[in-house]
């Protein structure tokens, strides 16, 4: 009997990925099927779907779903669901799609054919009322406004079989764990408090801080990197991995971490991404989740700490993994150490806090980045990114 928390939902995870040994077969019977392109968060959600992160769906949502997720967070059968996943195409091709058809779902950045989509329903949304309900605006410089925004006018809904991971397992082995695989590696160390520690970013001292803090309260953490696309200015997952990996070479004790990637792309949804963040980490075998000062968030579209306000408004059992809420984190000289706003009396101008955009910029200028700040085994990978971005001329914008 596992000690880990159960899937969401469900007592088993929902298993959408055909066996590898049936998969050429039916991809030679997809071939024939009309086609249906995913854009990028699309393939990224199908993706997720096909390794069980989305237990207990086992497709893309129908109109009832859609429109129950983004107005009350809840599934047509009642169960809590924050963000919709939904696939889009155009009018037409829609038109030319009868209920019941089974069409090939392909990846349009690559080509290839993921899997396939019995096809139970088609609707269309009003996508500024999904957009005011998951991201509290409608602004269209906000980037997971936008994708809805330029998604097709109906949605597509129905049961997935899924033939392809992609590039993922060749890219990232060693890193692409689905939640089999993490419950299987948490069982047999024999964690049950399991802290995930979501990140898109390297990590400097103030992530290390978190992590650490987590380890403290729990059996283990998994930092868990997103693999799928990020925005424009963000570090790409093959130098956060290495830097990731540096760092916990260096500064954190064997066996209590485990460094693992999946494939989402983020929607910047902020408090309402958190709570899937926290749905599918449960499905992945944790029990908790840290949420540190703006979780998820983009620009200045949501509080500081709206991502962890957000858990206390959920009804009792809507899930079963905890948020571990920390302050902000911060180096203070006059602590003279690692420290967190409930932790540290002293003012602002003790703390070392630098931003996201001041620190590209340091780095641009080639500035010494603080040891109070980042690991300087960390700080030299990123120097040796940022100087190859800058001889071919490809600097990172925001
Ligand atoms: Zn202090």
């Amino acid at each position: 009997m596992s000690k880990l928390v159960p899937p969401h939902g469900s007592d088993t995870l929902m298993a959408l990925l055909v066996p590898e040994t049936e998969r050429a077969e039916s991809l030679r019977r997809a071939q024939s099927l009309k086609r249906v392109p995913m854009t990028s968060r699309e393939t990224s959600d199908f993706l997720m779907l096909a390794m069980g992160a989305y237990t207990p769906l086992t497709g893309f949502m129908g109109h009832d779903d859609w429109h129950g997720c983004c107005a009350d967070m809840k599934l047509s059968n009642g169960l809590f669901w924050p963000i919709p996943i939904t696939l889009s195409c155009s009018r037409d091709l829609a038109d030319s799609i009868a209920i019941e058809d089974t069409v090939a779902l392909v990846d349009q950045d690559s080509g290839e054919i993921m899997g396939e989509l019995e096809v139970l329903d088609k609707y269309a949304i009003d996508k500024a009322f999904e957009c005011q309900h998951v991201y509290r605006t409608t602004d269209p410089k906000h980037p997971g406004v936008a994708k809805v925004m330029d998604q097709g006018e109906v949605n597509l809904a129905g049961r997935i079989r899924a033939l392809s991971e992609g590039m993922y397992p060749r890219q990232y082995q060693g890193l692409y764990y689905r939640p089999a695989e993490t419950r299987a590696l948490f069982t047999d160390k024999g964690w049950s408090r399991v802290a995930a520690f979501q990140t898109r970013n390297p990590m400097h001292r103030s992530h290390e801080h978190l992590a650490k803090i987590a380890i403290e309260v729990c059996d283990g953490i998994l930092i868990h990197q997103v693999l799928g696309a990020l925005k424009a200015g963000d570090i790409p997952a093959e130098v956060r991995v290495k830097a990731i990996d540096t760092l916990t070479e260096r500064y954190f004790v064997p066996g209590t971490y485990i460094q693992a990637g999946y494939p989402i792309e983020m929607r910047y949804g902020g408090p309402r991404e958190a709570l899937l963040h926290a749905l599918f980490r449960q499905n992945f075998g944790c029990s908790h989740l840290v949420i540190g000062r703006d979780h998820a968030g983009v620009g200045s579209y949501y509080g500081p700490f709206d991502a962890q306000h957000i858990f206390e408004t959920l009804p009792p059992g809507s899930l079963a993994i905890q948020p571990l809420k920390i302050d902000v984190t911060f180096f203070c000289y006059k602590c003279d150490g690692m420290a967190t706003a409930r932790t540290c009396p002293h003012g602002p101008e003790h703390r070392l806090e630098i931003s996201g955009t001041r620190l590209r910029e340091m780095f641009a200028k080639g500035e010494k980045i603080p040891d109070e700040f980042s690991r300087p085994e960390v700080v030299a990978i990123l120097k040796e990114y940022y100087a190859g971005l800058r001889s071919t001329g490809s600097g990172p914008t925001q």
